[in-house]
């Protein structure tokens, strides 16, 4: 894997050791999905938009439990992120047609887990030439996207997403009834 140089990462790197509350915990915590750009919330996990994107429409998935180790998973926390992993690909496909993904968690601060106490996948849609490109111009962020315009471009899809599982749960149920 090619790494990305994204400078206006540092910011976040050098603050994360004193970071004492969890991000994901407070997302979770809180009322309003927009300040924290919280996009989709499950049963077992939910999904948000990382606030230093490494390009446009770089989002996580987490667990809604406290976890620093994926090894802690439950099955139905497990079954859950693989099937938001999908949808996060479908829901990025549609919203900027990247050329492909890099998908992945980062284990313990050596690991370069910006919060290590709570495990969660990075999904970052990828572009040909974006690793050559985003170097140069990275300093001024012009290639990434403004945090609110990514959260109201993907928010409408992940509704999509969650009226079409309610469906497919009402389906599921109805054919599960006994039949007179
Ligand atoms: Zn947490």
């Amino acid at each position: 894997m090619r790494y990305i140089s994204a400078p206006w990462r540092a910011v976040y790197v050098r603050r994360a050791p004193s970071m004492k509350r969890c991000i994901f915990c407070e997302a979770l915590k809180s009322r309003n999905d927009r300040v924290p750009a919280v996009l989709f919330r499950g049963r077992r996990n939910f999904v948000l938009l990382n606030r230093y994107p490494y390009t446009p429409g770089h989002l996580m998935i987490a667990p809604r439990r406290h976890v620093a180790d994926f090894v802690e998973a439950r099955p139905d926390e497990r079954a859950e992120l693989a099937e938001l992993f999908q949808t996060a690909l479908r829901v990025l496909r549609a919203a900027y047609a990247p050329h492909g993904f890099n998908a992945g968690m980062n284990l313990g601060p050596s690991a370069g887990a910006g919060v290590a106490g709570h495990y969660h996948l990075h999904v970052v849609p990828r572009w040909t030439g974006d690793a050559n490109f985003m170097p140069l111009i990275g300093a001024t962020k012009v290639f990434i996207e403004d945090l609110d315009t990514t959260y109201q471009r993907l928010r409408p899809l992940f509704d999509e997403e969650r009226r079409r599982r309610e469906r497919a749960g009402r389906a599921k149920r109805r054919a599960a009834a006994p039949s007179r």
